[in-house]
């Protein structure tokens, strides 16, 4: 049995740890709540022991903190002797808090209660691939977010197909006020939604289509009904040829075009169903005139040039010309920090994949219209090929929409929802994302917490492929030092000194074996790394040389539960002029942590 015991005194410490080991139990202590915090969720402990009073963190802030990330695992409290009513009420609450125990307490009597304890399996967030959640009114305020980021979130997606510049300001603050109370870099992705054609206003909100029955669709706003409707981007009514299918609500119905026409187009409805306002409409056999960014994405693109967002991703991609048109209004705003992400869900991208992942920043697997624009029985294998290529190329990329979709409104997802994400994970998806299950969701920190337990239990068991290397080999000889650590198994983990937060994404691909812990003084590069898979960004501001650079690192990782007693680390470093001025091409030392 392993038991954590977070205690302020050294010598209580010590006194319970040499007193439980006596027992039997396996013992890790720490001296203060967010310590104490990193360590319960980077490993697995069957019991806490926990001393209410942390002068540096608020105890309750430590229970609730692990009451979201792992509500099954019991917690006993030490209070002071002197500890009053309204205290004990309150832990009384909570429905981990297996005991409460003034000081000074009588041992066996903690012992016995212990025994009662049964052996944990809950699964930590200890994940090395990323989940990049989709915010909406279900997730909006600073309390969920902050469960969302405890839970396992890395990345908060603004989806602009939703919601106004008022609504996303609303939740950047949130998302920002959230990361700096919980500490944990957050990148934020906001979302353009492209050239994505919609329906109008339906009467009522939604009316129901029949097979057989003829409607037009047409230029001119109108109240929807099952004889007409209109469209919000009237312009593809002249590109719709005799014959051509019209896929409407993520293709679960359709219609085909009988008369064509530039201000009304008569269809026969093929499946017919319910529809909504503002469904999305897919026309995968039309040549579209439409631009590949339109009014409305420039001026969203305005807005996150002047919000602190660190991806903009770029729907409807048909070429690495719109991503670079996209880059050059980013250069030409001198915001160098914004990265930039392709969605792929267009039959052009999937023809052009390699150009495109050679422009963009990232990448993201967008299922959801993909699925409509190719036959849906498509989609598993492009998204293999696609994650393929990603890793060849250096580039991060997203496995995206209905990865627990079932659990919008259920509490447990599907077998082949779990299935899913596990095999995502299994193919070395950078990170797997959640849309309405978190936008709009019944319970948007369930979901992360799903996710999280389904991303852990597949790494446990992962191996590397022999592709990696193969693609290792060939970088090589560029960066000897990344390729040695690549190589070497006995680490627990990788310190990568890397200001500039230029070997990252490198290391990101080739190790997959051990957490890195990626070393910059910049918030921006934190930030992205976060999307990285296996990347764990320290933040050290202070200009240190070298040794001290490590130094604080090493104590920094130790606090943060990523590195033990007894473990091997490899310190790694790319090109730099040493201060007595030798040309570094690379370095790697290996270092053993000591016991406290
Ligand atoms: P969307 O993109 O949610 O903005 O449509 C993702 C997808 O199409 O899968
Ligand atoms: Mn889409």
């Amino acid at each position: 049995m392993r038991i954590l015991v977070l205690e302020e005194s050294k010598s209580t410490r010590n006194l319970l740890r040499t007193r439980l080991e006596r027992a039997g139990y396996t013992v890790d202590t720490a001296d203060n709540g967010h310590q104490g915090f990193q360590r319960a969720t980077a490993n697995v402990y069957d019991v806490i022991l926990s001393n209410i009073a942390m002068p540096h963190w608020d105890g309750f802030k430590f229970i609730e903190a692990i009451q979201v990330v792992a509500p099954h695992l019991p917690i006993m409290v030490i209070v002071p002797a002197s500890g009053d009513h309204a205290v004990r009420a309150r832990l009384h609450q909570y429905p981990s808090v297996l005991g409460i125990l003034a000081e000074p307490f009588d041992f066996d009597a903690l012992l016995k209660r212990l025994a009662a304890v049964p052996r944990q399996t809950h699964a930590s967030v200890n994940k090395k691939a990323k989940i990049v959640c989709t915010i909406g009114p279900s997730s909006n305020t600073p309390e969920i977010l902050g469960k969302m980021i405890l839970a396992g979130m890395d990345v908060a997606r603004l989806n602009f197909s939703h919601g106004s510049h008022a609504t996303h300001e609303a939740a950047l603050a949130a998302v920002r006020e959230a990361e700096k109370a919980w500490e944990k870099p957050i990148a934020v992705l906001q979302d353009l939604c492209g050239p994505k054609i919609r329906t109008g206003p339906m009467q009522g909100g939604a009316v129901q289509l029949s097979a057989g029955k003829v409607l037009a669709i047409q230029a001119d706003p109108v109240e929807g009904t099952a004889q007409r409707f209109s469209t919000i981007t009237p312009e593809i009514l002249a590109d719709l040829l005799t014959g051509d299918p019209v896929l409407l609500d993520d293709g679960l119905l359709e219609l085909r075009v009988l008369r064509e026409g530039a201000r009304e187009v008569l269809c026969e409805v093929v499946v017919g169903g319910i529809l909504k306002s503002g469904k999305g409409i897919n026309l995968p056999q039309t040549d579209l005139s439409l631009p590949g960014i339109t009014a409305k994405d420039w001026q969203d693109l305005d807005w996150g040039l002047n919000h602190s967002v660190d991806y903009l991703a770029l729907s409807f991609v048909r070429s690495a010309e719109d991503i670079r048109r996209i880059k050059q209004a980013v250069a030409a705003a001198g915001k160098r920090h914004l990265k930039v992400v392709a969605k792929i869900e267009k039959p052009e991208a999937v023809r052009n994949i390699r150009e495109i992942v050679e422009a963009a920043d990232a990448v993201m697997i967008a299922r959801g219209d993909m699925g409509v624009e190719l036959p849906a029985a498509r989609v598993p294998r492009i998204q293999e090929r696609i994650i393929q290529l990603c890793w060849e190329l250096n580039t991060p990329v997203i496995t995206a929409t209905q990865m627990l979709d079932s659990m919008t409104v259920n509490a447990r997802p599907t077998r082949a929802e779990v299935t899913d994400v596990s095999m995502a994970i299994k193919e070395g998806t950078d990170a797997v994302m959640l849309s309405q299950e978190t936008a709009t969701g019944a319970d948007p920190v369930n979901v992360v917490r799903t996710m999280a337990s389904i991303i852990c239990e597949e790494e446990r068991h992962a191996r590397p492929s022999a592709e990696h290397f193969r693609e290792l080999e060939k970088d090589a000889a560029v960066y000897p030092a990344l390729s040695a650590v690549a190589q070497f198994g006995a680490a627990s983990a990788i310190l990568l000194l890397d200001p500039d937060g230029t070997l990252y994404p490198l290391l990101s691909k080739w190790n997959r074996k051990a957490p890195i812990l990626l070393v910059t003084g910049s918030l921006h590069v934190a930030r992205h790394a976060s999307l990285y898979h296996s990347i764990f960004p320290l933040i050290i501001k202070d200009k240190l040389d070298r040794a001290d650079m490590v130094l604080r690192s090493l104590t920094m990782a130790r606090e943060g539960g990523y590195i033990h007693a007894d473990e091997s680390i490899a310190v790694v470093e790319g090109p730099r002029i040493t201060r007595r001025g030798i040309r570094q091409m690379a370095s790697v030392q290996v270092i053993r942590m000591e016991r406290e």
